[in-house]
């Protein structure tokens, strides 16, 4: 009998971890590392986010478990939030307050996958999805998506890549690792498309304040109101307070989904931590001022970040839209030789550009779309010039 289940064996290690626990212990090492590889704001949460959680650490009432799907003033607060922000209408019940965002989309396939279920994954996809469907014993049918259509899906992709097994769809937009944001009438086309077939739709909407330029984030639920009966939505506070330390998100679906999964958590994780919700309670009842701050600087950087790898010979970038993420196509200059090396694949070039020039980013073979790379701009604005830079001086001496 093998000692590891064989769900469990078939995970891979997450990429965008091993690149960035790469690019740290270089780091601890004493090497001047640039990490293109976070996906995590680096401004330090709200200061009045903080307090309130201060504020709850000296609190008894903080100190025990909360209800399961988390505290009643939270799971309003959120509904008010996306009322406010997505102009989704529900009721507090329908929301699971969960470990994080990936924790919420962990409980939300749980609750609706079975063994032999597919699932139309778009691709280039967030490394942790396919490995979260399958850990259900679903299948993740890759929809390949390229540079050519803004790395956006179409709905007659869908249909071909749809059977009388597909359950469900899983739509992100914006998107990790793309920053692909899909316009209205796009959301609208494919949710309905979905609403006709009776597929499921899980939207992640993790990153919907982070747009930029005349892109506009749209709730799917709420172009399409006949899809609310089969769609889960997955949000949190990561990425919009600065906050992906505290482990706050959460689930919003059809009661029975909500239901079902609030009986899964509570005897997985039971609740998320209290002072961790009462940090989020402060966040989401407050206003956006501080993302609008972030989206800002994010913007400055995303402009900046598309420019300089534009210059690049052999590197192309389609504009994102959304995220804090670019995803230049390295296909370019792929095949050269470089020091001695002559790298074929966007792994190989990514680990290269990690040893030599001491920048780390991540080899697009982690979101299903070789030849392509993906950069984080949520990093100070001089280590981005400085990073870009360096991979532009090494690519630089490459030659055929
Ligand atoms: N969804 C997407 C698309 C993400 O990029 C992330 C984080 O990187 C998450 C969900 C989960 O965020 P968290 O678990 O930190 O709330």
């Amino acid at each position: 009998m093998p000692r590891i289940s064989r769900r469990v064996a078939g995970i891979a290690e997450s990429a965008t971890l091993v690149i960035d626990a790469k690019a740290k212990a270089l780091k601890a090492a004493g090497e001047d590392v640039i990490g293109f590889g976070a996906g995590e704001p680096d401004f330090p949460t709200p200061r009045h986010i903080v307090e309130a959680a201060v504020a709850a650490c000296s609190e008894p009432r903080y100190h025990h478990y909360t209800p399961g799907p988390g505290l009643p003033e939270l799971r309003a607060a959120i509904a008010a939030k996306t009322a406010r922000d997505s102009g989704l209408r529900v009721e507090p019940s329908q929301v699971l307050v969960t470990n994080g965002g990936k924790h919420a989309l962990f409980e939300a396939f749980a609750t609706l996958l079975d063994p032999g279920d597919e699932v139309l994954l778009p691709s280039p996809y967030w490394v942790t999805y396919p490995e979260a469907i399958s850990l259900f014993g679903a299948e993740p049918v890759v929809v390949e998506t390229d540079k050519s259509t803004g790395f956006r899906v179409g709905v007659a992709q869908l249909e071909a890549a749809t059977t009388d097994r597909t359950k469900l769809l899983v739509f992100v937009s914006p998107s990790n690792p793309t920053g692909a944001v899909y316009p209205r009438e796009e959301v609208e086309a494919i949710g309905r498309w979905a609403a006709g077939r009776g597929l499921w739709v899980l939207t992640d909407e993790i990153y919907e304040h982070l747009v930029y330029g005349t892109a506009e984030f749209s709730s799917m639920p709420v172009v399409v109101p006949e899809l609310s009966d089969r769609c889960v939505v997955v949000n949190g506070v990561a990425k919009t307070y600065a906050m992906t330390g505290w482990r706050v998100g959460w689930m919003i679906g059809p009661p029975d989904v909500v239901k079902a999964a609030i009986n899964l958590q509570s005897h997985a994780t039971s609740n998320v931590a209290n002072v961790s919700q009462a940090a989020a309670l402060a966040a989401v009842s407050g206003d956006l001022v501080a993302v609008d701050e972030m989206r800002a600087a994010f913007d400055r950087r995303r402009r900046k970040m598309v420019e300089l790898l534009r210059a690049i010979p052999g590197v192309t970038c389609v504009e994102p839209e959304g995220a804090f993420y670019a995803f230049p196509s390295v296909e370019g200059v792929l095949g050269r030789e470089l020091r001695g090396r002559r790298p074929a694949t966007s792994m190989e070039l990514a680990d290269l550009i990690l040893e030599e020039a001491r920048v780390a980013i991540v080899p697009g073979e982690a979101f299903g779309a070789p030849g392509y790379a993906r950069l984080s701009y949520a990093l100070g604005d001089d280590d981005l010039v400085e990073g870009v830079t360096r991979i532009a001086k090494l690519l630089a001496e490459s030659r055929p």
